[in-house]
């Protein structure tokens, strides 16, 4: 067993919280980042700070963003009557990648998963709700194909069919289990051009 200073265990604790970063490549970051010029590691931390302090969620969409509505939400260009719903912010850049939707997009920030406690409540549904109007004419449902994110998409068409919005789904070509941020674009691509109402 390892013992450190103080500064570096704190560095490897703080390190260790990332997502998918277990205790032995904690220590490895923390090494690399402590021998980093000081310049370097200074622009890093202040790149944290920076990002943390100045972006926001759109209060349209739930995006990421520096301004607000985001720039997809204030663009006259995008058409407004269909709303593309993913998970989270991540998901957009995959869609948007793809360059074939032209519409707006809805952030849940989850799905439900009743295995794990999480309802409707917990996620972005009402503000997606609130955001039918007559003038949305398509919810196309992007939730990754997975078993929360079907579960998702079915109540998402249940609450909103009678609302008169046309619900679709994408599907064609994702694999079962899959997750919208490993799938190419060609794939992609054919999924939303293939999507089925639900
Ligand atoms: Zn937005």
């Amino acid at each position: 067993m390892d013992f450190y200073p103080v500064a570096i265990e704190k560095l490897i604790e703080e390190f260790a919280k990332l997502p998918g970063i277990g205790k032995k490549t904690a220590q490895r970051l923390a090494l690399f980042v402590l021998n980093l010029p000081k310049e370097e590691v200074d622009e890093f931390a202040g790149a944290l700070i920076n990002a943390r302090g100045t972006i926001k969620y759109c209060s349209v969409c739930g995006s990421f963003t520096d301004t607000d509505p985001c720039s997809i939400c204030s663009n006259p260009n995008r058409d407004k009557s269909i709303i593309c719903v993913v998970e989270n912010p991540k998901d957009i850049m995959t869609m948007e990648k793809v360059r074939e939707f032209n519409g707006v997009y809805h952030v849940l920030h989850g799905t439900i998963s009743p295995m794990s406690g999480r309802g409707p409540e917990d996620i972005k549904l009402r503000e997606l709700i609130r955001r039918i109007n007559g003038e949305v004419e398509e919810v196309i449902v992007a939730t990754n194909p997975n078993i929360e994110g079907e579960a998702t998409a079915m109540y998402i068409s249940k609450i909103l069919k009678p609302l008169g919005t046309k619900v679709t789904r994408i599907a064609h070509g994702i694999p079962v289990g899959g997750d919208l941020e490993y799938i190419d674009e060609v794939t992609l691509s054919k999924a939303l051009e293939g999507r089925k109402e639900i």
